[in-house]
């Protein structure tokens, strides 16, 4: 088994309700078993900045599926949540990405692991950091240190 960690964000349609709905889809998927999620955060967008607000977390997971088997898996729960990809940075009704895959550095034509933003969007780190305070994230460091550099970026815990 292996620890992995999936980012969720959404902004359109019933943000809080899709995220719920993506936690239990996350929870049932084959060969994997959800650990831990983290409180829901509502951000400010960082780009395209006129757009709704989004809400973010982060599921912890234990999971046999391969790297690319599950990247397939997140994509097959975003597309029945509607997820249309218009350009990039754009409202979106559910967006999943697999930010860690254990301490694997993977680099695929499909798969960059670790997400290669994540250390910069406090969106990310805030829920990773309730989820385990002294994650590190390969190649760049522990978590808690990334997340002072995010200081303009607003975020909010909001349960
Ligand atoms: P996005 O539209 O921002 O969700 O990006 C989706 C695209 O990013 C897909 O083509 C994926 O194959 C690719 N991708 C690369 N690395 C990752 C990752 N760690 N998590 C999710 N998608 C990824």
């Amino acid at each position: 088994m292996t620890l992995a960690y999936v980012g969720l964000g959404a902004n359109l349609g019933d943000p809080r309700r899709q995220l719920r709905a993506a936690l239990d889809e996350i929870n049932d998927l084959p060969k994997t078993r959800m650990t831990a999620s983290s409180s829901l955060y509502r951000s400010a967008p960082l780009d395209h900045v006129d757009q709704p607000d989004f809400l973010n977390a982060v599921a912890q997971i234990d999971t046999d599926l391969a790297p690319e088997a599950l990247l397939d898996q997140l994509q097959e729960i975003e597309n029945r949540h509607g997820r249309a990809r218009p350009f990039p940075g754009a409202p979106r009704t559910l967006d999943l990405d697999l930010l860690l895959y254990g301490d694997a550095t993977i680099a695929s034509a499909r798969l960059t692991a670790p997400h290669p933003r994540m250390h910069e969007r406090a969106f990310v780190l805030r829920p990773l950091l309730e989820l385990d305070p002294k994650i590190s994230i390969p190649g760049k460091g522990k978590a808690n240190a990334l997340l002072p550099a995010c200081g303009s970026q607003k975020i909010e815990r909001i349960d």
